[in-house]
């Protein structure tokens, strides 16, 4: 029986109020695995309504007990681990050990967050007049939006909505229209963890269901991750509002292999970070700078390493790259490596199709690319990766920061001083030496410079952020009026 993926509001799981639904289909096997909830104002505003009651006791939990319901969240996903890192491969087609990933990242921020219940530094400092007391606390915004992607279906909404909650906000989450199921089960959880009825509430849909959240007057802060296209439109709109705006957007992350580097070391990363989970990842490599003096043994080591990667269904044991996540996501693809072509690189290895069935591409390489071509400045999303060579590490880190994203990048070198200097000089938000572009860990500030975000950070030290506001609180305890006050200071 084909299964129906519901919205959940104030507690209740429900179908769209127009009774409109979308269909989801396997990007693997093209079988289609449900109905899910098309939303739309309506059902945002019902959402948003069941979240304002909601917000109203839960902010007045103590945020310790507030922690304690993530940590029921980060046991229940323990258990759940597997049912729901299958789901998430069968909708969006990353290979199971990866969705596994997914999880365990949401598993590692319940707990994190959870400790943030007792944490939630605010701070004092001394103030200018006899008995007169200063601190700094933080609020909880009230109602936040949260809209997500299909590439990270858990990992990715877990980074937002554990430090919203903690915090004290009620939730209204859009997820990806590729992962509605997904979604589902993620929310499921926190029901079955205690969380109250409308203090998190799910509308399942497309894009309309996303612009009339950012719309809607009673939410105060939009948390977005997503492509720049569709994450520029949102901050537009939201800024007519004077709506706070958290974006996570595009990337194309580089490599940088100097002479000196450790070549199986280098190799081994370039492979995980392009490859894996078919170049879908925010933070994968999708451009490689390498210094002229290694150029032929790192092209052909990845060459031989990347024919042995075995494409296929990520439910199959061994297999290593799963497809692309959808139709659209394999024309542009496809575009791109015409793009490539006639840009006039040479294609190395790949550049074709892969399989029967299913959104499937083989691992693609193209070399003598120069950094201005396209397939150097553009976000392809998928296992496309472009080789610019180069001839010093200036130069290597000059193309990486020239283009208009900021993600992640990474330098490869035995050369202490050479990596304090990229440390130095690359422009990213997140650094690697000696490891590829992904696998970031929560404790860590999480996003991007240029067009990858807005300066916002997710994670680490700065996850709160996004979702309250300072309150400087001051108490005069002298019992007459001091002359802070007479002097009329801001
Ligand atoms: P997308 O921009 O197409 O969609 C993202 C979300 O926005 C979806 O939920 C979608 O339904 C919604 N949406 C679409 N139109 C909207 C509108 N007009 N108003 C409001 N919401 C709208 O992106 P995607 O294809 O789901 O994800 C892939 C992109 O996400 C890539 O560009 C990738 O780099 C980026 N990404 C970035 C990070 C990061 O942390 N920087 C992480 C993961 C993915």
């Amino acid at each position: 029986m084909t299964k129906t993926a519901l919205n959940f509001i104030g507690g209740k799981w429900q179908p769209a109020r127009s009774g409109a639904t979308f269909e989801t289909r396997n990007p693997a096997t093209l079988e289609m695995l449900a109905y899910a909830a098309q939303s739309d104002a309506d059902d945002v505003a019902d959402a948003v309504a069941a979240a304002k009651t909601a917000f109203r006791e839960w902010r007045l939990v103590p945020a310790p007990r507030r922690g304690e319901v993530l940590y029921a969240v980060a046991h229940l996903l323990e258990e759940r681990k597997e049912e729901l890192s299958r789901l998430m491969t069968q909708e969006m087609g990353k290979v199971l050990s990866e969705a596994r990933g997914d999880v365990q990242e949401a598993i590692d921020m319940a707990y994190y967050m959870g400790g943030e219940g007792r944490r939630m530094l605010g701070y004092t400092a001394p103030v200018e007049m006899p008995e007169k007391f200063g601190m700094a606390l933080r609020d909880p915004a009230g109602v936040v939006g949260l809209i997500t992607p299909w590439n990270f279906p858990v990992a990715v909404p877990s980074w937002k909505m554990l430090p919203a909650l903690v915090a004290g906000n009620a939730v209204v989450w859009k997820p990806s229209e590729e992962t509605p199921g997904v979604a589902a089960s993620f929310v499921q959880v926190f029901h079955d963890a205690g969380l109250p009825p409308g203090v998190l509430n799910l509308v399942l849909g497309a894009g309309p269901a996303g612009e009339a959240l950012v719309a809607h007057p009673d939410v105060r802060v939009i948390s977005f991750t997503g492509s720049t296209e569709t994450g520029l439109k949102v901050y537009a709109r939201a800024a007519t509002m004077g709506k706070k705006v958290a974006l996570e957007m595009g990337g194309k992350n580089a490599i940088i292999v100097l002479d000196d580097a450790n070549l199986e070391l280098a190799v081994k990363a370039i492979t995980w970070s392009a490859y894996g989970t078919t170049g879908q990842r925010c933070t994968a490599t999708s451009r490689l700078i390498v210094q002229r003096g290694i150029l032929r043994a790192l092209t052909d080591a990845l060459a031989e390493k990347a024919s042995m990667l075995r494409v296929g269904y990520g439910l199959e044991e061994g297999v290593e790259v799963g497809p692309l996540v959808n139709q659209k996501a394999l024309e542009k693809v496809e575009k791109y490596v015409a793009v490539g072509r006639e840009e006039g690189a040479t294609l190395a290895f790949g550049g074709t199709r892969a399989g029967d069935t299913g959104y499937f591409y083989a691992p693609t390489l193209f070399t003598n690319v120069s950094r201005n071509m396209r397939i150097a400045r553009e976000e392809i999303f998928g296992p496309v990766l472009s080789l610019v060579p180069v001839d010093s590490l200036e130069e290597a880190v000059e193309v990486n920061n020239s283009v208009a994203y900021g993600l992640s990048s990474s330098i490869f070198t035995e050369n202490i001083n050479q990596a304090f200097r990229a440390i130095r000089d690359l422009t990213t938000g997140i650094v690697y030496v000696n490891h590829g572009t992904t696998g970031a860990e929560i404790q860590f500030p999480f996003g991007g410079t240029r067009g990858t975000g807005n300066g916002m950070r997710e994670a680490g030290q700065t996850a709160l952020d996004s979702f309250t506001e300072w309150k400087a609180v001051y108490v005069d305890y002298s019992g007459r009026l001091q002359r802070a006050q007479i002097d009329n200071r801001e």
